[in-house]
């Protein structure tokens, strides 16, 4: 089934863009791979083919070490944004969703050593599960929203959007200060600590406080 971006479980026929991601949004993930907090946002991107449901079934590359799952809240763009102001970036907010920022890791690790670009780590076809996205107007705060993962029933991820770095408006603002964000683009906000590697058969849960869960099945 091909990914189409949804709005309360109704079909949007947008067109299903970039997703751009934020690198350390949250000190205590930085911390429990080592990495410095930055003292600005680590952007990257996922291309359009990175982008599968996240629902059913979930394939995962198996030859290229640990694939770490890394839980997101994500957020549906419905604006043009060039060097948005931050009330620009919430007006442009169509909906919230989940993610998840599937990450090559031992690929990452090596790669990061020789100071080379980790894309294929980050990037890959399948990198990218996203859920459906919830109306912005059903969220009252997502600067404080409430994220966990659960796999095999046991939880693995726990945050809250409150404890970003950067926090959600003005991260998308800095993002558009780099990259135009389209309608149909989606923005990647960060995943908390607990990043572990999945493997196959692994059943995975995933909430977004109360307004929206999805599970899945890594195969
Ligand atoms: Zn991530």
């Amino acid at each position: 089934m091909a990914y189409q971006h949804s709005l309360d479980g109704e079909t949007l026929g947008l067109p299903v863009g970039k997703v751009v991601c934020v690198g350390r949004n949250y000190a205590e993930h930085a911390k429990e791979l080592n990495n410095p907090v930055p003292t600005s946002p680590i952007l990257f991107i996922k291309p359009a083919t990175a982008i599968v449901p996240f629902t059913g079934e979930i394939l995962i590359p198996k030859e290229q070490g640990s694939c770490h799952h890394e839980l997101e809240m994500s957020v549906l763009i419905g604006k043009t944004l060039t060097n948005a102001t931050e009330q620009e970036v919430k007006d442009a907010i169509l909906g919230f969703g989940l993610g998840l920022d599937l990450t090559l890791r031992d690929l990452q690790s090596r790669l990061k050593e020789k100071s080379h670009p980790w894309e294929i780590a980050k990037s890959f076809d399948g990198a990218c599960p996203l859920s459906g996205f919830v109306p912005a107007s059903v969220v009252t705060d997502p600067m404080d929203m409430p994220l966990q993962l659960s796999v095999n029933g046991a939880v693995r991820q726990q945050g809250t959007t409150a404890d970003m770095i950067t926090p959600l408006y003005s991260l998308i603002s800095y993002m558009s200060r780099h990259f135009t964000l389209q309608l149909g683009d989606v923005v990647m906000t960060g995943t908390p600590a607990g990043v572990a590697a999945l493997q196959e058969g692994d059943q995975l849960e995933a909430t977004l406080g109360d307004v929206l869960s999805c599970a899945a099945r890594v195969v």
